[in-house]
């Protein structure tokens, strides 16, 4: 596994731009402003994507994430700032199936005929699209939970990234190749550690619906507790959940990093299972628990794992 430290200058900088901002608790400023180090600028929407594009980058590429590890997605709303960052970069990195609803404004606003976007989640399978759920017109999201998914991100990066710097293109293709065996890795821990949970048990009750495509990959059943972050159960939604729960005896229900618990923790409260209170899915951690993906994910599991078993 890798586990990158922070590099002394980035923290400089990292903290010049608050100063220089005067403004550290506004969730819509960028982790990093566009200007500092060297290397080819590429900006993404969200935590866990930057980490697949630094991981195939290294240091040929400044990664910058849009929505700041530990926040969530859902609320994000672009700044001047952040289509500053977008006008100077040569790749916009999506992941699209509406990840980004912003996007279309964004790039239009930047207005960069140099701006490269790419959609990572284009060509796979997406899950929820069609019938009356809230993913209904785009599909569900969140693919990278599923390690293949993330594969295939990582290959499309390393294609893009090859093409607009193909000087280093090597370095590129080697990176990856480590990486994508990573991964592999990682895909083999986690079927091993969920399989090691009794069939029975292995239901996953969840704050948003962000799990479709592990719990596909992963043979686990899903059953969320709102479909995304902007609409809560009604009265009549709560009770079947709390019917559901007791009668498919559920071992525990899970919150989100980034996201608000209170819900999660009443119906555990109410049900008598356990809260399991920090999964990753929209945001790896701002912190060394689980600030890169392969972290996220090893972590998500054991804590999946530990919950149900
Ligand atoms: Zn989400």
């Amino acid at each position: 596994m890798r586990y990158h430290k922070p590099l002394p200058a980035f923290l400089l900088l990292f903290l010049l731009f608050f100063l220089l901002s005067g403004c550290a608790q506004d969730p819509g400023k960028p982790a990093v402003p566009a200007q500092t180090g060297s290397g080819l600028q590429v900006v993404t929407s969200i935590s866990p994507l930057a980490d697949l594009i630094k991981n195939v980058g290294g240091d040929k590429v400044q990664v910058i994430a849009l929505v700041k590890p530990g926040n969530d997605p859902h609320d994000y709303e672009p700044t001047p700032e952040d289509v500053r960052l977008v006008a100077t970069a040569r790749i916009f990195f999506a992941n699209g199936a509406g990840e980004e609803p912003y996007l279309e404004r964004l790039v239009k606003n930047a207005a960069s005929p140099d701006l490269k976007l790419i959609t990572l989640s284009e060509g796979l399978e997406i899950l929820d699209k069609g019938g009356s759920g809230d993913y209904a017109d785009t599909g569900n999201p969140h693919l990278w939970l599923d390690v293949h998914n993330a594969e295939a991100y990582v290959r499309k990066i390393r294609d893009s990234l090859s093409e607009v710097s193909p000087q280093n293109k090597d370095y590129f293709e080697e990176r990856a190749g480590k990486y994508l065996e990573e991964l592999d890795q990682l895909d083999k821990y986690i079927t091993t550690e969920i399989s090691s949970i009794p069939q029975s048990n292995r239901q996953m009750v969840v704050f948003h619906a962000a799990w479709p495509y592990f719990a596909k990959r992963y043979n686990l059943e899903l059953k969320s507790v709102v479909k995304n972050s902007d609409s809560e159960p009604s009265a009549r939604e709560y009770a079947d959940l709390l019917t559901y729960i007791t009668s498919h005896h559920v071992k525990a229900v899970f919150g989100e990093a980034g996201f608000n618990p209170k819900l999660v923790q009443q119906l555990a409260k109410d049900t008598g299972v356990t809260f399991v209170g920090n999964l990753y899915d929209d945001t790896v951690s701002p912190d060394s628990e689980a600030n890169t993906y392969i972290k996220m994910m090893t972590l998500d599991a054991q804590n999946i794992v530990k919950a149900l078993k």
